[in-house]
């Protein structure tokens, strides 16, 4: 029986304008499993594309986000990147809804280490996840607020725990500034 991952519109939403930004955007998304049932709660803008499928090892994000998932392990992380509008529209539209050798070379080898491992590439036009099992992918209306609520609060009692400042990362769903600034912000991911 493969997994079902379930993401909230407006997350979806979010997630495709990350499309519209001239880099390829690399993201968490968190979710919580419920028997197949992968429900997404909220994602991480990690920025550049490094690396799809690990957190930035000496980043404090990186070092936040494994805090947050050792302690709360119902939690679990989808790797997802974009294919951006420019991207599909000026060379390859065959990315439009396609994974690229890389994507699904850097996936095989994250499934080694994490047999549950899924990976997710978001173009202006579709979501796609990348596992075994092939998971299904459904969409559901946004969860209330307090959902959020709960998670930014485990993730600033971690960061308070470990000497770090919250409010210096992207937390997705959290974040009040504009995406396009903070992408602007990040440094410069490597060309493919
Ligand atoms: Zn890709």
């Amino acid at each position: 029986m493969p997994r079902k991952v379930i993401i909230p519109t407006d997350v979806k939403d979010k997630l495709q304008q990350l499309t519209q930004l001239q880099n390829e955007t690399q993201v968490l998304l968190l979710y919580q499993r419920n028997g197949n049932d992968c429900v997404v709660v909220s994602y991480f803008i990690l920025g550049g594309n490094e690396s799809t499928t690990q957190t930035h090892g000496n980043s404090n994000l990186a070092k936040l986000i494994k805090e947050f998932l050792s302690e709360n392990p119902t939690y679990k992380f989808i790797a997802g990147h974009t294919h951006t509008e420019s991207i599909v529209s000026n060379r390859e539209s065959h990315y439009a809804d396609h994974f690229s050798t890389g994507d699904e070379r850097t996936y095989t080898r994250a499934l080694q280490t994490d047999p549950e491992f899924i990976g997710a590439v978001i173009t202006p036009t579709t979501i796609k996840l990348w596992a075994p099992d092939n998971p299904q992918l459904e969409f559901c209306p946004p969860h209330p607020k307090f959902v959020h609520e709960k998670i930014y609060e485990k993730i600033r009692d971690v960061a308070r725990r470990k000497g770090l400042n919250a409010h210096e990362f992207n937390l997705g769903h959290f974040v009040s500034t504009p995406e396009r600034r903070i992408i602007k912000e990040m440094p410069k991911p490597r060309p493919k």
